[in-house]
């Protein structure tokens, strides 16, 4: 793979589960084999957290937060801040996901704020990016995933990007079964590294890891993984099937 970074994959719990189903998913990955060199996250909504943190193998899988405030903690209701996350011990946050996007109504310069002020307090983003069914067929995929790029550089300095992991995920491929060919993600991760060393720098992009999200699941990662600039997944609906995301960890 070019980012010279770890294979990396992240499992989006999204808003699922129960007590009961999260023990269960607990127990299914602590008994997976994680016998790829590869660096895995899982994010549970945060009402599972503190249980996750203390039952699931922490050797094995580092915990993220799906989301988090744009600013210091105070009055903003329903939030949970950056500060919060790191006195957790909560390494990592998931920032820009598409339904946060689309259905929050993130913008990217707000994404942008939050990723700067995350990185401010220690914690490792994964920061989401990708076009929706019509952005590609009218032929915008790049310029739109450019634009949201663009959104964080302008907030953040070059050094910050070691903290940042891309996910490349197009919306269309999200939840519907339809994943994207390995060409069709090789081509946009490949124009991504691009970007990253036109607009940050040559280092930056020769180390930065995009991971590939949208209807990964058991059967198609092998494949997805043998492309040059797929350096790992983010994983949602797979990622509640223990033995499903272990195989998706070990296809680096
Ligand atoms: P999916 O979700 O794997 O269910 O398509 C991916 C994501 O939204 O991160």
């Amino acid at each position: 793979n070019a980012g010279t970074g770890k294979f990396i994959v992240g499992g989006n719990w999204k808003c699922n589960g129960t007590a009961a189903s999260v023990k269960d998913l607990v127990k299914a990955l602590n008994a997976g084999k994680i016998d790829a060199d590869v660096d895995v996250y899982v994010a549970p909504p945060f009402v599972f957290i503190p249980r996750v943190q203390a039952e699931l193998n922490s050797e094995k899988y580092a915990i993220a937060a799906q989301n988090c405030w744009v600013s210091e903690g105070g009055a903003f209701t329903g939030e949970v801040s950056a500060e919060m996350l790191v006195d957790a011990n909560i390494p990592w946050v998931i920032l820009g996901h598409s339904e946060r996007r689309a259905l929050c109504g993130e913008t990217s310069e707000f994404v942008g704020e939050k990723v700067k002020y995350a990185l401010s307090k220690g914690l490792k983003v994964a920061l989401c990016i990708g076009e929706t069914l019509d952005q590609r067929e009218s032929g915008k995929t790049m310029d739109v995933c450019y634009a949201q790029l663009k959104a964080v550089n302008d907030v953040i300095t070059a050094a910050d990007w070691d903290n940042v992991v891309i996910a490349y995920e197009p919306v269309w491929a999200i939840g519907t079964g339809k994943v994207a060919t390995p060409d069709q993600a090789q081509d946009v991760h490949a124009g991504i590294r691009k970007w990253c060393a036109s607009n940050i720098s040559p280092e930056v992009a020769s180390k930065i890891r995009i991971q590939y999200g949208g209807s990964v699941n058991a059967s198609n990662c092998d494949e997805l993984a043998t492309k040059e600039d797929i350096d790992g997944f983010l994983v949602g609906g797979a990622s509640l099937i223990g033995d499903a995301f272990v195989t998706i960890c070990n296809s680096a």
